[in-house]
């Protein structure tokens, strides 16, 4: 143990043993709060009681809490935003704040989203997707994965260590943020809001791997406008339907395009298919036997680290235009094309951080296993914290299976090793301090 000025600077490798073993003593709870936060539907419009409940759970635990609606003016001049197409009544962002009596070590924020993606039928799921329920090894429910189990992991870590009479000695955030499903706009207005520290995690469901590179997202609707008359004249109308069709077939050769250039991105370079471009949402017509007067789909496409969001976003309504312009009705009646989501860039975690080789020789005390590199597929806020904080931000969390999908569902034991991982981190990081007597 050495002296610090004012108070003790205890070792934190003495308390190792003392961390995993708290890490352990506190599972359970863990897992109970992790399900109690997979029963609410926090999906986006719905998240704010799921945001009271982790306010409460923060406040109780003494730290300084911040609540606050996700205002888009406040954040709009940034060139991390991207344009917002719902209400933001219910954006709100948590963080926790812990203040040492006296910063020795370095700053941390634990970041994490409480947004959920919808369930799609939930007679296709083997249980209600927001009645988590435990198999095996397994804990599954809508969000368990992506990422309850990450934003209770943020906090049990902590409480692994209070549960020793110590605190972190430095300032550490605990995010809980929205919108990372759909735009990334509330880690971007936690930063704008002034929230920095000299490294940040983000504990998303990456199976215990460490996120190298990460692709960015461009979400964009295309309306389709046809001229609707009756089937029996069918010929003499335009079939908006028909010319959607004729469009997201054309999409299939722009995606083929750009995976072409993977070769350029030797981090994507072995990956089949980097760059996915889904046609995730259709609505059109208003009836059987009308020739149809509208479509309109919703489209999610990757984009390389390093490339401009807004070039691609030009770069995408060239190509609908061009590929209108073989189409014999859409040639004249070009699709509109709009863009209501991600407008959001990759990213690659330069390697040789402080950060990083902490994270590699803890998870392999923790894991016996070495630390591997992901490039990862889909969004990731972590952007945030790389381009626009320069802040080494490390993407690592628990083993999860059918994220998105139907019985999505989380690894028990890897929350567990994660957890663990998490908490030896914040104390070499950040130091440890003695709580100050109540
Ligand atoms: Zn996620």
């Amino acid at each position: 143990m050495r002296e610090a000025q004012g108070g003790y600077l205890t070792d934190p490798t003495e308390h190792h043993e003392a961390i995993l073993s708290a890490v352990d003593a506190g599972f359970e709870r863990q897992i109970q709060f992790t399900e109690a936060l997979v029963r609410f539907p926090s999906i986006r419009g719905q998240e704010g009681t799921c945001q009271d409940f982790l306010f409460d759970a923060y406040q109780s635990r003494g730290y300084a809490v911040d609540r606050w609606r996700i205002h888009p003016e406040d954040i709009a001049h940034h060139p991390g935003f991207s344009p917002v197409s719902v209400s933001y009544d219910q954006a709100i962002n948590v963080v926790a704040s812990h203040r040492p009596q006296e910063q020795i070590g370095r700053s941390l924020i634990l970041n994490g989203h409480v947004d959920v993606v919808p369930t799609g039928p939930v007679d296709l799921w083997q249980q209600p997707p927001f009645e988590p329920v435990r198999r095996g090894d397994w804990l599954y429910g809508r969000g368990a994965g992506d990422m309850k189990a990450g934003l209770a992991a943020n906090l049990f870590a902590l409480d692994a260590i209070a549960s020793l009479g110590l605190q972190p000695a430095a300032p550490v955030f605990v995010q809980s943020v929205t919108e990372e499903e759909c735009t990334g706009n509330g880690a971007l207005a936690a930063l704008v809001r002034g929230y920095q520290a000299d490294a940040a995690i983000i504990t998303e469901p990456v199976g215990e791997s460490l996120v190298r590179t990460n692709v960015g997202v461009i979400w964009f609707q295309v309306h389709v406008t046809g001229h609707p008359v009756h089937v029996a004249s069918a010929s003499s109308g335009a079939n908006a339907i028909d010319a959607a069709m004729y469009l997201i077939a054309a999409l299939k050769d722009f995606e083929r395009d750009r995976n072409a250039q993977k070769s350029r991105y030797p981090l994507f370079a072995d990956l089949e298919k980097p760059i996915n471009v889904n046609v995730g949402k259709i609505a059109g017509g208003d009836w059987a036997s009308s020739v149809p007067a509208w479509c309109r789909f919703d489209v999610r496409t990757g984009l390389y680290p390093g490339e401009d969001a807004k070039e691609q976003a030009r770069a995408i309504e060239d190509f609908l235009r061009q590929a209108a312009g073989g189409h014999p009705f859409l040639s004249n009646n070009p699709p509109e094309v709009s863009f209501n989501g991600f407008m959001a860039e990759g990213y690659v975690l330069e390697p040789g951080s402080d950060a990083e080789q902490l994270l590699v020789n803890l998870h392999r005390k923790v894991v016996g296993a070495p630390l591997q590199d992901i490039s990862s597929l889909a969004y990731l806020d972590a952007r945030v914290f790389a381009l626009y904080a320069e802040t080494p931000c490390l993407v690592y969390g628990p083993d999860s299976d059918n994220i998105h999908g139907f019985d999505e569902r989380v690894s028990l034991k890897s929350i567990r090793r994660v957890t663990k991982t998490l908490a030896l981190f914040i104390a070499e990081w950040c130091g440890l301090e003695p709580q100050p007597k109540a």
